[in-house]
Formats: C-alpha cells, structure tokens, sequence
C-alpha cells in the first residue's frame, strides 16, 4: 500500500504550515547569546517587520508557545476574575478558547453561529445593543476559523461596537489569516491580536504574540488573573519588552528571512496568491459535488477561506479515509476534521509557501483519493483548478 517515499511530501495541512528553504537556512545557525547588541538589532528588526504585517504600531510582546499560549496570556493580561466575556462561536478554535475562558473563571457567554456560514451580524448587534449595562468587557472572535474555512469580517464587527456605542474590547484571533489574508488591527479598530509562528509567517512552530492597543494596555491594568510567564507588566521590565525567559533565537533569524520573502512578493501580491490558489481548490471541490459528491463546508460564498478549505464528504463517507489514502499513497498531508468534524471533513491548507503546481499535485491526490475510495463524485475538479489557474495567472 505504501509507495516509494522518494520525491517532496507534499504538506496541505493548515497549520504548521511548508517552510521555505531559504528560512531553514536562516534558523540553521550556532547559538548566540540573545541579550547581544547585534541580536537586539535583528530582533527589533524583527518586531518592525511583525507590526507591518500586523498593520499596527502598537506594542507586541511575543512569547515561547504555540497560539493557545498567546490565547492565554491575552485573557490573562486583560481580564479580572468574573468578568463577562462574549465569544462569538465559530468552530472547534473558538471553543477551545472558550474552555480556557472558563477555566479562568470568566463569565464566557457564547454567541451562537451556524459552522457553516459563521455568526449572523443581525445577532451580534442586539445582543450588543440589549447590553445596556455595558457589562461585556471583551469580544472574543477568530478571523479565520480553521476547522471550518469561514473567515469573519472583523471591520463590521467593529463597526456594530461603534454603532451601539459598546466599549468592549476587541480580542481577535489572526493565527491563520496573518500573512495569508488582509488583516489591519489598527485601521480596524483592534485592541488584542493573537498570532503565531508556523502559519502564514511560514516559520516552525515555537513562538506566538499579542499586539495590544492604548485602550487594551489600559484594561491590562485592572486585570487580576495569575500569570507570572505570560504577564505584560513583567516583560515591559526586561531587555526585549518581551519574552520572560529564553528567547527562541533559532526562529528569529527565520522570521527575519520570512518576512524578508513577504515584503519582496509585497503583502498585496501575496493576498493575491492566497486568493488565486483558494479559488482553484474551491472550483476543483464544486466540480467534485456533482453526482451528490463532497461540497464546500463554508456555504457564504463572502466568507469563504483564502486560508484553508474545510471539504465536507457526502453522507457515510469517511474524510480519515481520503486523508489516509493520500498520504499513504500519495505521500500528500492533508488536515482532518476537528472536534465534532472529525470524519465529516477533511481540510485542504493553501497557505504559506505554495504555488499552483503544488495545489495541483494535492487536488490531483485528493480526486485519485476519492475515485479510489468510491465516494461518490464528478471528475473534473483538476481541469477547473487549472482553467482557473491559466485565466487569473
Ligand atoms: C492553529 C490555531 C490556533 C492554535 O494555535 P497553536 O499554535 O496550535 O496553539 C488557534 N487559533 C486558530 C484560528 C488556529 O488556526
């Protein structure tokens, strides 16, 4: 069953995502000590580079952990024991920021949303609007739902905040639209962004950060959770403004090549590529839902994922089935479905270091998968790829 493994692994998994050689290089380099004048260059070189793709000139402290550590620090550092949090659901991330929330004795109030098509906006304003008491002290929502494929419109949600006059705080969660889709915290009104390394950033997994707006650093004052590693006011103290602890220097001569490689495609041109390459994957996955075949999971044609496609098989059809088979036959990594998805989908990664041949190389495994699988489907999902690639190139 196991074919040759010579050739590249083809990597479709939404997060870690490929690394450019050119960063592996970067990051193979012998110790330095991190409080050396020339690594304070590059860091803070760095940290420019990061507040760019962040859209921000606000403060970013960054941490050693994955995103659930930024998560974490963010409630951490901006609230108080029983303050009222409103999480916008939107998939599996949502909900595990949300068990967080709650575990830190904060009062998580959920706004409910179909998966599929994300939170009703008509919702989110009357409960906003029915808060008269301005007893919501943050609104928590993920740009980019990964486990899902539905990107939100943070600058409408802003804009209902305003129109209702609320004066929460806005807490978005960016880890897999950064570097990948337009995201601007400061033009759009926001005052925490949680972001991490091994997404768009094209880096491994080992760092995260949260940019904090004037209103949020205010709000950090009369937050009393417990946090010592994770805590804003510790780190103003130290050398960096960051970190507590070791700094994962390895991965800041990669950051320092990744962002090198964004700014030289431009981010403009690099959105451009996300989009061009996600358009291909959905046109590939309508072609297959004929004859009652897999169907795009996002059904808001305005809130689909340049990021990542959440495939959503037919009725009694394993997803792990079509993931096992392109991997081991195909040697092509695609993402599961998560939390209660699991079995239902599988997921398509298009972000980071990809062309079209690449997205083509894993349609190609996913179309042989599903013909191989005898799921129902109509053929054709690669031709549409590559008609869309050979008009929008
Ligand atoms: C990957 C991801 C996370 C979790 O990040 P880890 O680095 O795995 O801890 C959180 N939110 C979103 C939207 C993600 O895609």
């Amino acid at each position: 069953m196991k074919q040759s493994p010579r050739g590249r692994n083809f990597f479709f998994g939404p997060g870690p995502t490929n690394i450019p050689d050119s960063v592996l290089h970067a990051t193979a380099r012998a110790t330095v000590d991190f409080n050396d004048a020339d690594f304070l260059a590059l860091y803070e070189q760095c940290v420019e580079g990061l507040k760019h793709v962040l859209g921000t000139r606000h403060h970013v402290f960054l941490y050693t952990a994955s995103g659930h550590g930024a998560w974490e620090a963010t409630l951490a550092n901006l609230c108080a024991q029983g303050d009222r949090l409103l999480m916008v659901e939107s998939g599996y991330f949502s909900d595990d920021w949300t068990k967080m929330a709650l575990k830190f004795g904060l009062a998580v109030e959920t706004l409910p949303a179909d998966w599929r098509r994300g939170i009703d906006l008509g919702d989110l304003r009357r409960r906003l609007a029915a808060d008269t008491e301005k007893e919501i002290r943050a609104l928590c929502i993920v740009h980019n739902e990964t486990s899902t494929g539905v990107r939100l419109p943070l600058e409408e949600v802003r804009g209902l905040l305003d129109e209702t006059d609320h004066p929460a705080l806005l807490l978005a969660d960016t880890i897999s639209s950064l570097g990948s889709m337009e995201f601007r915290m400061d033009a759009w009104g926001i005052d925490a962004v949680v972001g991490g390394s091994q997404k768009g950033l094209m880096l491994p997994t080992g760092f995260s950060f949260t940019a904090v707006s004037d209103k949020a650093m205010a709000a950090h004052v009369r937050a009393n959770l417990p946090r010592f590693y994770f805590d804003w006011t510790e780190m103003l103290h130290r050398r960096q403004k960051s970190f507590c602890g070791t700094l994962p220097v390895s991965l800041f001569f990669g950051l320092q090549e990744a962002l090198r490689l964004l700014e030289e495609e431009g981010l403009p041109a690099v959105f451009a590529r996300h989009h061009r390459l996600a358009e291909g994957v959905r046109r590939a996955v309508s072609a297959w839902g004929g004859n009652a075949g897999p169907q795009l999971f996002c059904t808001d044609p305005a809130r689909v994922s340049d990021s990542v496609t959440a495939v959503l098989m037919p009725e009694g059809h394993d997803a792990e089935a079509i993931r096992q088979n392109a991997l081991r036959r195909f040697n092509v990594a695609l993402g599961g479905g998560l939390g209660p998805l699991n079995g239902k989908v599988f997921r398509i990664g298009h972000l980071g270091d990809l062309n079209e041949p690449m997205v083509l190389g894993a349609l190609g495994a996913v179309e042989m998968s599903l013909g191989l699988n005898r799921v129902p489907h109509s053929r054709g999902g690669l031709d549409a790829a590559m008609a869309w690639f050979a008009e929008a190139a």
